[in-house]
């Protein structure tokens, strides 16, 4: 059960997108450009809501920004009535500019500065995930400053490691995130934030990975965060009221790919939490999901024009776009695999098997190492979906090519979420060398 489902195409055999013709947006606003799905976010957050509500436990669903962090995403998000993950004073900033309710805003991060947390106490944000001790006495000291109080949460490390690519792992013990269980570290961070009247104890965290495709690292996970509320409310009488299981739902990036629906990943968090809830006598806490990808990924299509082929006799041939590392990092960065449609073809049979090189200076810049495309012409759309999450947020300047533009696509309609970056924007914060 794909979370992407079919691509939608018109009688002109154009892929679409929200109702609008890709090969259209493309003419229109430039390439490489970003288009969203919007009504594919909107479903995909209402599709995480409802089984919460269906299963009447209190809930948030908070979107782990970092996926794709913009004034207008965050504004989408809110007209959702969900919450938002911020790991830095950047995407703070941004929820900020975009007049964000502060209140539902979790502040995350593994080296967060004395600048950050002031500006979240400062804006009275929802809550602080503290991470090691050294932010406890950081916030602690501003608190003391500033006379102020501010929900936290002890982001936790419970030892559960998901499988998943390396990189894509948080919740093992051997991990740069959160407290550790076992050793007891997470304890004596308990023991410290309940010595503090400032810091209001709202609940436990975990995060165990990434690109996530089964339930039971999810399950083990909310059992572990279970048990330790039980040993907790035991030990120090302190009720956790949420209980938040991070991010990490996996989506489709190829026919490979074969991740559950957003009902299946909190169905099985919920049953696993009331369950451990019912064995341990606990009163039923909150519930907060992060998912970042599965929000922003399905919905994000990334469109190029094709220019030069180089063919390699007895190989294969190279057919560039205009785009690459710059908008897209991940196949650089982790070996992400992604297909690709040839939008102004894109109900043709393949004709052949090329390679989908980028146009920067790096032999690692290939957007897609083996595709099967119609016989493309240079100025012909090429589209790879699913980049909605970790593309655009990670776009780097490298040779200063300027960053796409991004649009959001609704029911047909487009308006420009992102401008093109321009060349003056590149050469902005440079200084004359006198
Ligand atoms: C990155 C991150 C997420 C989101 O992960 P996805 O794989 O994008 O769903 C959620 N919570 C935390 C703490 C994270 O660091």
């Amino acid at each position: 059960m794909g979370t992407q489902g079919e691509q939608q195409v018109n009688e002109a055999g154009h892929l679409m997108i929200d109702g609008a013709d890709a090969v259209e947006l493309a003419h229109t606003y430039g390439t490489p450009l970003i288009a969203y799905d919007v009504s594919a976010i909107r479903q995909q957050i209402r599709r995480f809501k409802k089984v919460f509500e269906r299963n009447q436990v209190d809930y948030a669903v908070s979107y782990a920004s970092k996926a794709f962090a913009t004034v207008g995403m965050f504004q989408l998000v809110n007209q959702e009535d969900a919450h938002i993950d911020v790991v830095s004073g950047g995407e703070l900033y941004t929820a900020i500019k975009a007049g964000f309710p502060m209140e539902k805003v979790s502040f995350h991060g593994n080296n967060k500065s004395r600048a950050e947390l002031e500006m979240a106490v400062d804006h009275h944000i929802g809550v602080v995930i503290l991470d090691n001790f050294h932010e406890i006495e950081l916030l602690s000291e501003i608190l003391k400053e500033k006379q102020q109080t501010i929900k936290v949460m002890l982001r936790l490390t419970p030892g559960v490691s998901a499988h998943t690519h390396k990189y894509d792992q948080t919740g093992q013990e051997d991990s740069k995130f959160g407290f550790d269980i076992q050793s007891g570290q997470a304890q004596k961070a308990l023991q410290q934030v309940l010595a503090n009247s400032q810091l209001e104890m709202l609940g436990i965290h975990a995060h165990i990975g990434s690109q996530i495709f089964e339930v039971n690292g999810f399950v083990m996970a909310a059992q572990k965060l279970v048990d330790l509320a039980a040993d907790w409310q035991k030990k120090f009488n302190f009720e956790t009221r949420v209980l938040n299981i991070g991010g990490g739902f996996g989506i489709q990036y190829t026919k490979e790919d074969d991740p559950l629906a957003p009902e299946e990943f909190v169905d099985a968090i919920v049953k696993a939490v009331q369950k451990q809830v019912t064995l341990r006598q606990l009163k039923m806490p909150a519930i907060w999901i992060e998912p970042g990808r599965s929000i922003a990924g399905p919905a994000g299509y990334s469109l190029y024009t094709i220019g030069s082929r180089k063919e390699v006799p007895g190989i294969r041939p190279y057919v560039t776009v205009d785009g690459g590392m710059g908008d897209n990092i991940r196949p650089a960065l982790y070996e992400a695999k992604y297909e690709a449609v040839l939008a102004n073809q894109a109900t043709a049979k393949p004709d052949e098997t090329v390679r989908i090189a980028g146009k920067y200076c790096e032999s690692g810049d290939i957007l897609i190492q083996k595709q099967a495309l119609p016989k493309s012409q240079p100025g012909d759309v090429l589209v790879i979906p699913a980049t909605g999450a970790y593309g655009y947020s990670m776009a780097p300047n490298y040779n200063r090519n300027p960053r796409p533009a991004v649009v959001f696509v609704e029911k047909g309609k487009a308006q420009v979420i992102v401008k093109r970056e321009s060349y003056e924007d590149l050469v902005k914060l440079d200084c004359s060398f006198v």
